[in-house]
């Protein structure tokens, strides 16, 4: 092809090139924007317990044992705080291993309803030690049979229903249901707990976001655990949402492939 305006091409090129650039450079000073906020958000997340502890251990040395119940008290916060210190470590790894690709996604095929009877049975003494009853709601008869990394979909559903839990209300319910999307399957975990306020949704999955209510809770967690979960979902090719209302409860749902079930035609009755 012979341009009529040569100068005019290389102009364009170059423009291109330059624009291409800015891309690159503005995805790498994002990383490097992220990478930053986590470090800090790491170390942020390690001086609190580790702060606690030595306060307590401070506290046990001053009062030379004299007061032995107070001492025994507070060994048990501090013993909390080492628990909570390797909870992060441990999300801390599995996220590091999610993103870096280490794990693989390993697909089988299974019936969603056994492993949420499964998991049910796993959580069950959790369930009665934070009185909350634990319901799965079954409409259809037939089992649905879906193509997923069945252990990963445990922890999914294991983080979300856990979460129920620890921010649900004394004598309450957790409920998981499953819907006939045609192609998917989506579950729901439903809480009737403290809820999320509507500016909190959009961040609930970022790495170690944690609302003002549960920080003041007290309740033990890493904040990884939804972004553990997005990212097992995500590398099915699949979706998770949240919808909630504060005060009232949340609900947490997420898809997986069903199982394509093969359709024979139907065959012809030859009536003689
Ligand atoms: P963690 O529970 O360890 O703090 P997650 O990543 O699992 O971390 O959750 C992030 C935050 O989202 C929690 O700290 C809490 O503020 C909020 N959250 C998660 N699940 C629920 C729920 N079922 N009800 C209310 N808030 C929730």
């Amino acid at each position: 092809i012979v341009s009529a305006d040569p100068i005019k091409d290389v102009q364009q090129e170059v423009k291109e090139w330059a624009s291409q650039k800015k891309i690159e450079i503005d995805e790498l000073r994002k990383q490097e924007k992220f990478r930053r906020e986590f470090l800090s958000n790491i170390s942020h997340e390690f001086k609190t317990p580790l702060f606690a502890i030595q306060g307590y251990i401070e506290a046990i040395q001053d009062d030379n044992f004299e007061d032995t119940d107070m001492a025994a008290q507070f060994l048990e916060k501090a013993s909390k705080n080492v628990d909570r210190l390797s909870y992060l470590i441990k999300d801390l790894d599995e996220i590091s291993k999610l993103e870096s690709g280490e794990i693989p996604i390993n697909y089988s095929k299974f019936k969603v309803n056994d492993l949420i009877k499964e998991v049910f049975e796993s959580l069950e003494l959790k369930a009665n030690q934070h009185s909350i009853r634990l319901i799965f709601k079954q409409k259809y008869d037939e089992p649905f049979l879906v193509t997923a990394d069945r252990e990963k979909i445990r922890q999914v559903l294991v983080n979300l229903i856990d979460n129920s839990f620890k921010y649900g209300k004394e004598g309450g319910t957790t409920s998981v249901s499953v819907f006939d999307l045609h192609d998917q399957v989506l579950i729901e975990v439903t809480d009737d707990g403290i809820g999320i306020e509507e500016h909190n949704l959009p961040r609930l999955f970022e790495r170690f976001f944690r609302t003002d209510q549960s920080r003041s809770r007290q309740i033990g967690g890493s904040g990884l655990g939804l972004a553990i979960v997005k990212h097992i979902i995500e590398a099915h090719q699949q979706t998770i949402n949240v919808r909630s209302t504060a005060g009232l409860g949340s609900t947490f749902g997420f898809t997986l492939q069903k199982v394509k079930q093969i359709q024979f035609p139907a065959i012809p009755v030859l009536k003689s």
